[in-house]
């Protein structure tokens, strides 16, 4: 679902991305892990279009990011072409990010009501049915202010999934909240995986990636240091920089 070949990307002369090489297959979970400035947010948001590589391959469901390779030359997609494959592409924040002057339930129809034109009465349905999945069946007229943190982000999460995504992409979800209220969040993260959803996920939760994760990879300087099953990474670190990142997180 998800394959980098040598992908590349800095930021003026600071290289983010050193030639980051990786696949998740659908269906699978994924956990990305490393120290603060290791390049995890920048690799989720290219995948999302929210930044775009320098060098390398990035493919999605086997198309390429924001491009279209005719001969060995790169054509940029035009945005429309761009927005229709971001669109099978759901994020979640660390900062719950939901429209405050929106109830629960409207922010989840906005964007299948807006960008997909789905009749009002079935973005309702399908919205309802994902605040249940979500344990918010009885949220749905709460406006985000009169939610916790963790009712929030699992809001944010239905809404990612309003719009039936093929990957779902999750950058430090529970990084933000209070500690009483990460295992609600995480409890809907590994339904989602266990429904079949691909995901990468951006954590410092090893109990996660320990039982949810098929792939945990560790990133340091913008390189892949370790990658592997989660289980043997994490009892068995091969690296120094593996090893020191875990001792601290664990
Ligand atoms: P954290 O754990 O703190 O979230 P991270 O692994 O997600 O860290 P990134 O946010 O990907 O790290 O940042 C990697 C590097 O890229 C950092 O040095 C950061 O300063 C730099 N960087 C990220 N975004 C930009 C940007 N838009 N412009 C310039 N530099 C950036
Ligand atoms: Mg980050």
């Amino acid at each position: 679902m998800v394959e980098a070949d040598r992908v590349s990307k800095s930021f003026g002369s600071n290289k983010v991305l050193k030639s980051i090489s990786l696949t998740v297959k659908r269906g699978e979970v994924m956990c990305l892990v490393g120290p603060s400035g290791s390049g995890k947010s920048t690799f989720l948001r290219c995948i999302n279009h929210l930044e775009s590589v320098d060098a390398g391959r990035l493919r999605v469901d086997g198309e390429l990011v924001g491009y279209r390779e005719k001969g060995h030359i790169l054509h940029e997609l035009k945005p429309r072409e761009a927005a229709l494959q971001r669109r099978d592409i759901g994020m979640v924040f660390q900062r719950f990010n939901l429209f405050p002057h929106m109830t629960a339930l409207e922010n989840i129809i906005e964007a299948p009501l807006r960008v997909k034109r789905m009749p009002k009465a079935k973005a309702i349905e399908r919205g309802m049915d994902l605040l249940a999945q979500v344990g918010l069946a009885d949220k749905a007229d709460s406006y985000p202010a009169h939610l916790s943190g963790g009712q929030q982000q699992r809001v944010a999460i239905a809404r990612a999934l309003a719009m039936d995504p093929k990957l779902m992409l999750f950058d430090e979800p529970t990084s933000a909240l209070d500690p009483e209220l990460v295992g609600e969040v995480l409890d809907v993260m590994k339904q989602l995986a266990k429904e079949g959803m691909t995901m990468i996920v951006v954590t410092h939760e090893m109990g996660f990636a320990r039982e949810v994760a098929d792939s945990l990879v560790f990133m340091d300087g913008g390189v892949v240091v370790e990658s592997g099953d989660p289980r043997e990474v994490l009892a068995n670190p091969k690296h120094e920089r593996t090893k020191s990142f875990l001792s601290k997180v664990l």
